[in-house]
């Protein structure tokens, strides 16, 4: 709850000092790729230490588990228009070993929405509304498998340019190291 507060109060600081100068840059990507990772807190910062990455280089989109989980969600249109609007021509998708998503019960995770005070009725109503709510929440078993089809969506999107190499990898979230496991040019060049 204190969180708030202290944030808006280094944040009133953070502007009044103008330690904003030395991140000053425009919305283009310098090195015109687009990143789509997981939302993992230990990546904030490490991932673009570990790519050479600086306020400005790229555009980042992050989801839980790096995860496209539908071709027309927010996550899709984000790759869209960094491609089509703001100048990116490679995309990465980059997930990481021990991710969070990978372990996520999603029958457990609706207990946990009853516990908070999500009624069942709404749960239920939701059910006979056509959607999968089990389907929806669900995870994955292997980080490599994952960001294999989140790069199968992308790839395979009929509004994504064929010409635009994405690539698979992930990331020791310890270490920083990265797996390479799709290169998009090979992808491009065998086809
Ligand atoms: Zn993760």
């Amino acid at each position: 709850m204190a969180s708030l507060n202290e944030i808006l109060r280094f944040n009133k600081e953070f502007v009044e000092k103008k330690q904003y100068e030395p991140y000053k840059t425009s919305k283009f990507p310098d090195k015109k790729i687009v990143i789509l990772t997981c939302m993992d807190t230990r990546l904030i910062e490490l991932l673009p230490k570990a790519m050479n990455l600086r306020n400005g280089d790229a555009k980042i989109i992050k989801s839980a588990g790096a995860m496209v989980a539908h071709p027309f969600g927010g996550i899709m249109r984000s790759i869209l228009v960094a491609v089509y609007e703001l100048q990116a021509d490679e995309v990465y998708v980059i997930g990481h070993y021990d991710c969070g998503m990978s372990t996520v019960d999603p029958y457990l995770m609706v207990d946990h929405m009853i516990e908070k005070g999500i009624s069942e009725e709404i749960i239920k109503s939701i059910k006979y509304s056509g959607i999968d709510l089990i389907e929806w929440l669900r995870g994955f078993g292997d980080v490599e498998k994952n960001v294999l089809n989140s790069v199968d969506i992308i790839r395979n999107h009929p509004l994504f340019p064929k010409n635009t190499p994405v690539h698979g990898l992930v990331m020791n979230p310890e270490t920083g190291k990265l797996d390479l496991l799709t290169n998009g040019h090979e992808y491009l060049g065998n086809k």
